[in-house]
């Protein structure tokens, strides 16, 4: 008997599962609307099912969704869910309704190995990687938290999504499915470290995901230290990837930038970020460095932020500063850990 996850299937494959339980395959199609389309996710809620099928169904697949762990709503009804993995890790997903949007930021590891020395979730290093299934119950428990289907995805959770490119690839592939969650495309953002066979993936995929490139510096020796994976993946092989991108897709890139207090938020760090960008496609978001425990560095005060931004913009760099979300439950950008807030052991 299997005890598959429900998600860890693309329909097609559903659809043979349920044949081989003896099932007519429409009912196939008829799960995956209350589930993707209703946001059912109970056998017995599904109406149109005979008891007899319901039973067989609940037998083979025992539970749909797994308990939230731990929910938190934040003063700016930003949502936080902690899901307990079958091995017992955690992952942290975030749900940010705004007027006309709703935006879920989503995990892609079990903490990460790049070890970005602003970010909370590289503290404790590598676990591994999250399966499509796994990153797709994130989807489904903030959806049925929250009631209603995100607008917008962002993989800015934790860990680095070009490291797990299978497993994120195929999530995508399911979330944007006209059959199930028909999410567009366009709407979901990849946002990497700067993992370049990642972007020539992006280059060589049909679809229309954005891709978000966490630059912090163009400067190597800062950039080495902050983001490490420069080391392996230089700045000036980072650029002409992206390069390439801009050319073989037409698409706008997004460059993240934390500006930390003394270390990248000066003049001239913005004079060499417009050399940087010049001839790309490109846009910067100016985010601002969320403090945790534990960290000893300072977010620009407000004046060097507004100077680098001014800049940008005198050049014709389209510039715009992310707003925190969620900073009273820990749920911003760069503070999920995967311990639920409390500190483990
Ligand atoms: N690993 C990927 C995606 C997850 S991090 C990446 O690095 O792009 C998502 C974003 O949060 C990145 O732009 C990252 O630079 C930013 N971030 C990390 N720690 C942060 C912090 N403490 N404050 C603000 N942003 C942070
Ligand atoms: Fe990993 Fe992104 Fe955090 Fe860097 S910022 S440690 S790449 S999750």
């Amino acid at each position: 008997m299997s005890h598959k996850s429900l998600f860890s299937y693309s329909f097609d494959e559903f659809k043979q599962a349920v044949t081989d339980l003896g099932l007519a395959s429409f009912r196939a199609k008829q799960v995956w609307e209350w589930i993707f389309k209703k946001f059912v996710f109970s056998f017995d809620e599904m109406t149109n099912l005979s008891k007899n099928d319901r039973d067989l169904l609940r037998q083979n697949f025992p539970r749909i969704l797994p308990p939230v762990k731990k929910f938190e709503k934040a003063q700016d009804d930003t949502v936080k869910i902690v899901v307990e993995l079958a091995d017992g890790h955690l992952v942290e997903a975030v749900g940010m309704p705004d007027e006309n949007s709703l935006t879920f930021c989503l995990s892609s590891q079990v903490g990460c190995n790049v070890g970005c020395i602003f970010c909370r979730t590289g503290e404790d290093g590598f676990t591994r990687n999250l399966t499509k299934e796994e990153i797709l119950l994130q989807v489904m428990m903030l959806i049925k938290k929250i009631g209603r289907k995100p607008t917008n995805i962002v993989f800015m959770g934790m860990g680095e999504p070009f490291f797990n490119r299978k497993a994120v690839f195929a999530a995508i592939d399911t979330m944007t499915d006209a059959g199930g969650l028909g999410l567009a495309t366009r709407r979901i953002t990849i946002s990497t470290s700067g993992v370049i066979p990642g972007i020539v993936d992006m280059i060589n995929r049909p679809g229309e995901v954005n891709l978000a490139v966490s630059l912090h510096s163009v400067d190597e020796q800062t950039r080495n230290r902050l983001v490490p994976i420069n080391k392996k993946y230089s700045l000036g092989r980072l650029r002409e990837a992206i390069a390439a991108y801009c050319d073989a897709t037409g698409r706008r890139v997004t460059f993240e930038m934390v500006l930390l207090k003394n270390i990248n938020d000066q003049e001239n760090d913005a004079y060499n970020l417009v050399s940087f960008c010049e001839g790309l496609i490109c846009h910067i978001n100016i985010v601002r460095f969320n403090k945790y425990p534990g960290s000893d560095l300072e977010p620009a005060p407000e004046s060097n932020e507004r100077d680098f931004r001014k800049i940008l913009k005198k050049a014709g760099i389209p510039v715009t500063v992310r707003r925190s979300r969620g900073g009273d439950i820990l749920a911003a950008c760069g503070q999920l850990s995967g311990s639920g807030n409390e500190q483990e052991k």
